[in-house]
């Protein structure tokens, strides 16, 4: 970590910063580069004992784990792929991820590959006539996400790959489920298994710490220090403005309520055998199985030794204090974050920026481009 001033809490500098970023995941890492590039001295805190946030990968013997659950990165932006691989080298990963339902195992994304395991049928036009003939069941405005989903999939695709999941995934029955959940899904009549549409995919080689270590060169960087409460007392004496890519309403001491998340736990198990599954990532599609992924990382960059690691994805309700990964986005969140953007625009020397701060998910390759962008304004 060249160049790092990494220190630890309890430590308050006195001199006056440009910047203080609170959190080094990729939404503050990004932005401390750009400040830093244009001149301006940044002071990053997290929380965390480490960088990167919910990408962080450590390392156990050759095999990057990545905490979080599975990250793999992807962009349709030339630029940013020239960027990140300037700061660290990523591999040539493509994500092929497989459905298990009882035991059977498909190809995902839908494809011919899946239609050809579900029906027998090979060619497009009579994969394409067996969804449009189970559409065709769904008539009339779709009233929940069951029926949305048959109304995109039909009804084999729907059972066996969609329902189970996306019951686990939010706790509740999909007839119980608002249909815009699922606007779209994807279907692919072709034998290609790449989950992702963009040009540019891979893992960074060395982890993701490593490229966000490379971001923030030239910051000075305090772990295991929360906002809370010095910081939110004295920032102002600690930098001229401040960065935050925490939770929003945690910013505002949810003066107006708590905006609400679903968690996932993560359950990791070291396996003395070379290969379990055999993919990095399989999703466990049927209700019955209690997770929703396996993750096998040493898949993510090809290792060769004798054991694994995989880790099992269990979503489920957020509270308080833990992990927040996905916004739920019904009416009374969306209101309730539009009412904090409001506020927080009033602020004018505090700048909010990332997943937590913006209430959205965002892939790590848009995290990075709108902080970026965000840095421009700011430094403008
Ligand atoms: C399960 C899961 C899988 C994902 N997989 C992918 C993928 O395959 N590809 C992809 O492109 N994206 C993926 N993502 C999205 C990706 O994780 C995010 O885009 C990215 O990590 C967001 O970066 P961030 O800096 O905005 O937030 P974070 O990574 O959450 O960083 C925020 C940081 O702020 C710190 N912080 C917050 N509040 C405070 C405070 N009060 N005081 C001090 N520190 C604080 C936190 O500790 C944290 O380190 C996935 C997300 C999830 C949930």
């Amino acid at each position: 970590m060249t160049g790092m001033n990494m220190k630890t809490s309890g430590n308050h500098k006195t001199s006056k910063y440009d910047f203080l970023i609170v959190g080094a995941g990729l939404a503050g890492a990004s932005f401390a580069h750009k400040a830093v590039s244009a001149g301006k001295t940044c002071l990053v805190i997290d929380r965390n004992p480490y960088i990167a946030g919910l990408a962080h990968t450590e390392f156990v013997g050759p095999i990057a784990v990545h905490t979080f659950g599975a990250h793999i990165f992807h962009t349709n932006d030339d630029e940013l792929w020239h960027y990140v691989n300037g700061l660290t080298e990523f591999n040539n990963f493509i994500n092929s991820p497989m459905a298990n339902y009882r035991g059977e195992v498909y190809n995902l994304p839908f494809n011919m590959n899946t239609f050809n395991k579900m029906w027998g049928t090979w060619r497009p036009e009579d994969a394409q006539a067996k969804i449009a003939e189970q559409r065709a069941a769904q008539t009339g405005e779709p009233r929940n996400l069951e029926e949305q989903a048959i109304s995109l999939v039909g009804e084999d695709v729907y059972r066996k790959l969609v329902q189970g999941y996306t019951e686990k995934q939010w706790g509740r029955d999909c007839t119980e489920l608002p249909a815009f959940i699922i606007r779209r899904l994807p279907v692919r009549f072709t034998y290609d298994n790449n989950y992702f549409t963009d040009p540019h995919q891979g893992i960074p080689r060395a982890g993701y710490d490593v490229l966000v270590a490379r971001m923030l060169e030239g910051s000075d960087v305090k772990l295991s220090t929360d906002f809370d409460p010095w910081y939110r007392e004295n920032w102002r004496s600690v930098a001229d403005r401040l960065v935050f890519t925490g939770q929003i309403d945690h910013f505002f001491r949810q003066e107006l309520g708590m905006l609400e998340w679903r968690t996932v736990r993560f359950e990791s198990e070291r396996l003395e055998i070379p290969n379990y599954q055999g993919v990095a990532v399989m999703n466990f599609t049927d209700r019955e199985t209690p997770w929703t992924r396996i993750i096998e990382h040493k898949h993510f960059n090809p290792v060769d030794c004798d054991f694994t690691i995989v880790t099992r994805e269990y979503p489920a309700e957020w509270q308080p204090g833990e992990q927040a990964a996905y916004t739920v986005n019904d009416e009374r969140n969306t209101q309730l974050y539009e009412r904090y953007r409001k506020m927080a625009a009033d602020l004018n020397d505090v700048i909010f920026c990332g997943r937590l701060a913006e209430y959205k998910y965002l892939n790590m390759d848009q995290v990075i481009l709108r902080a970026q962008e965000i840095a421009r304004q700011a430094l403008s």
